[in-house]
């Protein structure tokens, strides 16, 4: 399967005894790691297969999970000596395409961010705005008029701009210096769609 992210497994371990197996695997999946985890015991109940990945405060939200009611007939009944990534790797392997698949579909940001960026393009879209930004779109605006940045402001706002030179001390200084009024040079590059 194809995805737009390194997925290397970081840790696996598997452990057997009389009455229960049990796979456990994390995975770095691009900006993610998740925890997968397959549990097989003599009854049903107890058993379970899941993937959670680890959030900003360190603790694993469930992703997605395969009811043992699907899987517990194709799997051995336990005893010590079990091959346990034979019996449960192929359902390991089922969570991660499951998992790469909602992973990769958003670009993940901080909740900050998203919120920020979320509110500029409502108010530039309007409230239920969508808008598609290609790589053709990312590179013009790159070598066109100034550097992006955003900045936090003291008041709570957020400024996004573009209007101004890599050395305007509204960019470079750490406290509040505007802008010299030397920046209209770096300002509306040729062919910007915003200006015809
Ligand atoms: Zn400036």
């Amino acid at each position: 399967m194809s995805t737009p992210f390194p997925h290397t497994v970081v840790d696996e371990s598997v452990s057997a005894a009389e009455r229960y197996y049990t796979l456990l695997r994390i995975v770095r999946l691009g900006p993610h790691t998740v925890r997968v985890r397959v549990h097989r015991e003599v009854e049903l109940e107890p058993c379970f297969a899941a993937a959670e990945v680890l959030s900003c405060d360190m603790t694993w939200t469930p992703l997605v999970m395969h009811h043992p009611e699907c899987w517990f007939d194709r799997t051995a009944t336990p005893f010590k000596h079990v091959n346990v990534k034979t019996e449960l790797e192929p359902l390991a392997d089922d969570l991660m395409r499951r998992v790469t698949a909602i992973l990769v579909k958003s670009i993940t940001l901080p909740e900050h961010v998203l919120d920020v960026v979320g509110a500029l393009l409502a108010v530039a879209y309007g409230s239920t705005g969508e808008h598609v930004i290609t790589p053709d779109d990312v590179r013009w605006a790159k070598a066109s008029g100034g550097p992006f940045r955003a900045i936090d402001r003291p008041d709570g706002s957020v400024l996004f701009t573009k209007a101004h030179r890599h050395d305007c001390p509204l960019l470079t200084s750490e406290c509040e210096i505007p802008c010299d009024g030397r920046c209209q040079a770096v300002q509306a590059g040729a062919g910007d769609p915003a200006m015809t």
